[in-house]
């Protein structure tokens, strides 16, 4: 062990489904814009493609971490995503090797302040403060995966009403074309996470608000916003 000045901090880490091992969590890369429908209640157009963002990875809130209402936001909102995990790393992977980096898939939250990432947007700054903050990533716990990626149903109830569902097919950029981008741009590693884009149907969320997302054999997760 080097010496250092101070104890180096926790390694973030997720759950895998059946496990007793944890997957430790390099770093967090999301797909912006990745379904027509959502990009039109966004105000987009279908003309530019999706595009890539980052979280920190100690953003990540595994299963039963409740997530504090986050400061200098009054909307606050959920966006229901497919996580790809990475259990194998590359640069330029071509989309039909890409398949072949996945460990396995979770369900995710890309927590986001809404309001924030507007005002930004209108001002032509950075949006990292309206989706990197602290437990902006609550996850469910990774299950293996190998073969074709999940293709089913994508659901999100807040407090038991359904806010999102769509389907997996619904993406713009399938999970080996979002590798194969993501490869240009970053040499991928194993522990890097991957949200793939979120459906239409993003909203508010409010203190005490139970969240429940579910992907069709996946997986689940709820969080309290407390
Ligand atoms: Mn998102």
């Amino acid at each position: 062990m080097p010496d250092y000045a101070f104890d180096p901090p926790p390694q973030p880490a997720v759950p895998i489904l059946g496990e007793a091992a944890l997957f430790p969590v390099r770093r967090i890369y999301c797909v912006g814009r990745n379904y027509a429908a959502h990009r039109r209640e966004m105000g987009g157009d279908d003309r530019n493609p999706p595009f890539f963002f980052a979280k920190p990875a100690d953003a990540v809130a595994p299963p039963g971490v409740d997530v504090p209402y986050p400061s200098q936001t009054s909307d606050l909102h959920h966006e229901m995503e497919l996580v790809a995990a990475l259990g194998a790393g590359g640069a330029n992977v071509p989309a039909d090797a890409a398949l072949g980096l996945v460990f396995g898939y979770a369900a995710g939250v890309d927590l986001t302040r809404r309001d924030l990432q507007r005002a930004y947007q209108e001002k032509r700054q950075p949006w990292e403060a309206s989706k990197g903050f602290d437990l902006a990533a609550p996850i469910s716990a990774i299950r293996r995966w190998s073969g074709p990626p999940p293709q089913g149903r994508i659901r999100l109830e807040v407090g038991g009403k359904v806010r999102q569902d769509a389907r997996l097919t619904d993406m713009i950029w399938s999970v080996p074309e979002i590798i194969a981008e993501a490869s240009k741009l970053w040499r991928l590693e194993r522990g890097d996470l991957i949200f793939t884009g979120t459906p239409e149907g993003v909203g508010p969320l409010e203190r005490g608000q139970e969240v429940f997302g579910e992907i069709e054999g996946v997986g689940a997760l709820s969080f309290r916003i407390v």
